[in-house]
């Protein structure tokens, strides 16, 4: 029989996670035929509510889920992981200052970075969701000098998914029918989603709408979608960026042509090396790979260099911080 594998959560018992973990032991995440074992972990005061949601994962009797851990310590959650997802993270309250939300979640992503170094498998494939996400997703990767910087990857995957819907919404297509979707930077507002080089039936997307509904609307709205949803449902996006994380995982251990994903740069499109940014990539043979040779225009280049001055910014921050 095939060994399971060993999928870790953090933030479990959040809104994200229970969106989340019934589907990675449907077996949505890596496939239908591959058994999983989930290890949640929490923080000491939320472990109960991982029990009970362990409780109902019990309860649907999923032919692939193996076994479920909780643990509220990385250490132990990270044991042997083969796959993290990074769901829990410090929110950002009213009158905190961004310094003091890079600190808190310093204080995560870096004890959590060194456990996935000293106990994870050595295959490990990190995903970070909670935000800041690439910020958290350097933290992480700085704290665990072992393991291969590219295993560890931010989401942008969610902002990749919005921008399909809107575009095909306004052209009235089938998301299906459009390719080469990109997002360029910062998974936060000044993230670029790029239909420059975006083709519906062969043809440039940018070419089949006005300039005023790219820059104006498309732009804002794609950015924007986490906070309307928020003032619509009155709760932020849970099932979505579930949803985002399990096709991020799943394209990265399956392949995938072309997508968008936060991964470390190698310099690529003038993106700073080290910095974990949101790139056209391939996923061939299990590796994350950046798109190459794409013609860069003044409008995107000003938008690319805006959203990664902003993660320079705050890599700087959290360097001044002695987090990294
Ligand atoms: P959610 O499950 O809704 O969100 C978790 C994180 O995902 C937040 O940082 C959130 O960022 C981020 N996120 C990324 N994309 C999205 C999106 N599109 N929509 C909404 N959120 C997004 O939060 P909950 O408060 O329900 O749950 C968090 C859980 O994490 C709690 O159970 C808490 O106990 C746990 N936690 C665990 C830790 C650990 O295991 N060590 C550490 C810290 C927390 P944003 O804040 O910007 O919305």
């Amino acid at each position: 029989a095939q060994t399971p594998v060993k999928v870790t959560v953090t933030g479990a018992a959040g809104q994200i996670g229970y969106a989340l973990l019934f589907r990675i032991a449907s077996g949505q995440l890596l496939g239908a035929d591959v058994p999983v074992t989930l290890s949640l972990l929490e923080v000491p005061q939320a472990v109960k509510a991982a029990e009970g949601t362990a409780m109902e994962l019990d309860d649907c009797a999923f032919p692939l889920l193996r076994g479920i851990e909780i643990a509220d310590d990385p250490n132990v959650a990270f044991d042997g992981a083969n796959v993290a997802l990074l769901v829990g993270a410090m929110p950002r309250k009213a009158g905190m200052e961004r310094g003091d939300l890079l600190e808190a979640n310093g204080g995560i992503f870096g004890p959590q970075g060194k456990a996935i170094n000293d106990h994870a498998a050595d295959d490990i494939r990190v995903l970070v969701v909670g935000n800041p996400a690439n910020t958290n997703a350097l933290i992480a990767q700085q704290h665990a000098p072992d393991v291969p910087a590219e295993r560890f990857t931010a989401m942008t995957r969610l902002d990749h998914n919005r921008a399909l819907s809107q575009l095909a919404a306004k052209l009235g297509v089938p998301v299906t029918e459009i390719k080469k979707m990109t997002i360029w930077g910062n998974h936060s507002a000044t993230q670029y989603p790029d239909l420059f080089h975006t083709e519906i039936g062969g043809k440039i997307a940018a070419e089949q709408v006005d300039e005023s509904w790219l820059r104006d609307t498309f732009i804002p709205t794609v950015a924007k979608r986490g906070a309307a949803i928020i003032d619509a449902r009155g709760a932020s996006s849970a099932a979505s960026a579930a949803n985002a994380a399990i096709d991020h995982v799943h394209d990265w251990v399956n392949g995938t042509e072309w997508t968008s994903a936060a991964i470390v740069s190698d310099g690529s499109y003038g993106v700073p090396e080290g910095l974990i940014s949101s790139f056209p990539v391939a996923s061939r043979g299990g590796r994350w790979e950046i798109i190459q040779g794409l013609e860069i225009d003044a409008f995107s280049r000003e938008r690319i260099d805006a959203s990664v001055r902003e993660l320079e910014e705050e890599r700087d921050a959290v360097r001044k911080l002695g987090l990294i």
